[in-house]
């Protein structure tokens, strides 16, 4: 049995009887009988149902944030943003996934060559709590309009969510079963991916978990796309508008209550510049409200889960115990809820799971750096490599750390990262592999074929 429970206070909200192996086998059957027509529909069509699952989605937004307040704790605005994207995303593959698929003309020796791309059949996605709808989009729309077809196994705690995108689809006038949830466990995944029926597999998640899923895709030769942790360093220079910095620098670890893959964790500040930027920094972080995420007024609502605030405890407890600094929070509210205070540690040095580890959570880390040089030594001394920042007044400064020295997919200068359906999007090192959103997202899941003629 899956169980939802509220954040809040503990309380659980529904429960979810788990598909056996033999209903999850049938569903993807059915998933896959649906590709063989959906393989052939035209780009007109797929686009006329994504911009129908847009409307679907916006008329929703309220509702749906909603549930991912009760759900995960997603504060209400942030869960409305959140759907607005899910819609955009959809709008874009509409109006640009044929662009993207057209045939690709080659001169060769041939009378005719070129590059085409055909769908590869059903692809399972296996996605986080986090962003839950996010998440799931940013694969799905893309997957619909290459003509692949998909199975969902969202994280057990926001099944609610998964059953709600499902039955966005079908509203929105898909094809009947191009998109179906699975109700299952992580411990059911293996199994899933070993049904012939799945071409390839997409995970959102934690390292530990990629590395399980591509262990076993890997085994049976399917393809996986995998965008996992991070800890992402915004590096602050001795030239940086501080303020601007300082307030962009908050707004990115405490979005979605510091849950989120590409939210700032390491700040890497310049020594000159380090005791003016904390003071700034810490102000902001105490000027957040934390509170009901049904409130439109909170900005951090409670973590997602009991048990990840209690790990994200132990590792700010750590972390003091091996020599940082606690300038604010740090300390388990009463009551049976899962909230956790915006916390800033400083004097964070390696071998402390502040600077080693991801802190899924609101926790800052402020790392001292002695000039560029050394920041950027200590951005890139990560085993992960999502995205990083810089701040400094000199964009071509900026640009050039961003450009040549970051070891990170997405760099920024002068601003949080952020993923965009415009733009690609994934990881390096131990973050991931494969990129999703935009062209090179469409790409991933598709047979890239040559066609040669004589
Ligand atoms: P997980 O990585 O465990 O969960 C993500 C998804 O993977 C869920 O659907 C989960 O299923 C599934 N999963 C977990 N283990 C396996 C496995 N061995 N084989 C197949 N599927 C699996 O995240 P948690 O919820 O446990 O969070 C732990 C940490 O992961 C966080 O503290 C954070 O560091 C990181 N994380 C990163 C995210 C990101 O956006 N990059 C998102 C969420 C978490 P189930 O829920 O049933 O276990």
């Amino acid at each position: 049995m899956l169980l939802s429970v509220n954040p809040v206070n503990g309380k659980t909200i529904a429960t979810y009887k788990q598909h056996s192996n033999k209903q999850a086998n049938n569903i993807i059957l059915k998933t896959h009988n649906a590709w063989l027509t959906w393989k052939t529909s035209s780009a007109d069509e797929r686009s006329r149902l994504l911009m129908a699952m847009s409307k679907q989605l916006l008329s929703r937004k309220n509702e749906l944030a909603g549930l991912m307040a009760n759900e995960m704790g997603k504060p209400i605005k942030q869960g409305v943003a959140e759907i607005e994207k899910c819609a955009a995303c959809c709008e874009y593959y509409a109006e640009n996934a044929a662009s993207f698929l057209k045939d690709q003309p080659i001169n060769t020796d041939a009378s005719k060559s070129y590059v085409t791309f055909n769908p590869i059949g059903v692809v399972l996605a296996v996605m986080p709590w986090n962003f839950p709808f996010w998440q799931v989009f940013r694969f799905l729309a893309p997957a619909l309009a290459a003509g692949n077809c998909g199975v969902l196994k969202h994280a057990s705690n926001v099944m609610g969510c998964a059953l709600a995108i499902e039955d966005i689809v079908k509203q929105a006038g898909f094809p009947a079963n191009v998109f179906r949830t699975l109700i299952l466990d992580s411990k059911s995944v293996g199994s899933v991916i070993e049904n012939p029926l799945i071409k390839a597999v997409t995970l959102t998640g934690s390292t530990k978990a990629g590395k399980k899923v591509a262990e076993k895709a890997g085994s049976l030769i399917k393809k996986t796309v995998l965008e996992l942790g991070g800890s992402d360093a915004y590096i602050i220079l001795e030239d940086a508008d501080l303020e601007k910095a300082a307030e962009i620098c908050v707004n990115s670890r405490l979005v979605n209550g510091g849950q989120s893959c590409i939210a700032a964790k390491r700040f890497v500040v310049v020594k000159s510049v380090e005791k003016e930027f904390t003071r700034l920094f810490v102000e902001k972080m105490a000027a957040k409200v934390m509170g009901d995420p049904l409130d439109e007024a909170t900005y951090i609502g409670p973590q997602a889960r009991v048990d990840l605030r209690d790990e994200l405890h132990q590792q700010v407890e750590l972390s003091v115990t091996r020599g940082a600094k606690c300038l604010l929070g740090g300390k388990v509210p009463n009551g049976k809820n899962a909230f956790y205070p915006p916390t800033v540690l400083s004097h964070v040095k390696k071998g402390m799971p502040a600077y080693d580890d991801e802190l899924f959570g609101p926790v800052a880390a402020i790392i001292s750096a002695k000039d560029e040089a050394d920041a950027i030594r200590i951005a890139n001394d990560s085993i992960f490599g999502l995205g990083g920042a810089v701040f400094t007044a000199d964009n071509k400064r900026g640009e050039r750390i961003a450009a040549t020295r970051l070891e990170a997919g997405s760099c920024f200068v002068n601003g949080l990262v952020k993923s965009d359906p415009r733009l690609p999007f994934g990881g390096i090192k131990e973050s991931g592999y494969g990129r999703e959103l935009g062209m090179f997202g469409i790409h991933e899941f598709v047979n890239i074929k040559t066609v040669w003629i004589a």
